[in-house]
């Protein structure tokens, strides 16, 4: 049986995962993952989910109410493909990581709830945009 998804504790868990991921290579993939740049809306049916495993999650079962502050040390805008990713910040502290088993592309996802909608966001994730804590 599947149970609950693996907490990743902190950037270092996170980016020890992922860098294994990058490092078993990639072969050429058309998944809908490839359009997920930073932080664009995937829904359930454009969700590759049969070629997708899931690394864990960084959505603490602990806590209530994850933070919303952001946090982005660059100039860039959060939704950029190039952002730095802070793993105790919005939107990453309720993001579950995954990654394709054919393009090994690792990619986060988090549901926005509005007042009448839910929207799925995704992003590529890339071992080097992660923020080391100490
Ligand atoms: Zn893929």
């Amino acid at each position: 049986m599947n149970s609950d998804p693996k907490l990743i504790k902190d950037s270092q868990e996170l980016s020890h995962l992922i860098c294994k991921i990058e490092d078993s290579g990639s072969v050429p993939c058309t998944c809908s993952l490839l359009r997920c740049e930073g932080w664009d809306t995937m829904s359930d049916s454009m969700w590759p989910q049969k070629q997708l495993i899931q690394l864990g999650t960084l959505r603490d079962a602990r806590v209530d109410e994850p933070t919303f502050e952001e946090f982005q040390p660059t100039s860039l805008r959060a939704d950029d493909p190039k952002a730095l990713i802070s793993v105790e910040h919005f939107p990453y502290n309720r993001c579950d990581v995954f990654a394709c088993t054919k393009c090994n592309q690792a990619v986060m996802r988090y549901t926005e709830y509005g007042g009448y909608y839910i929207d799925h966001r995704a992003r590529r994730v890339r071992a080097e945009q992660i923020i080391k804590g100490e």
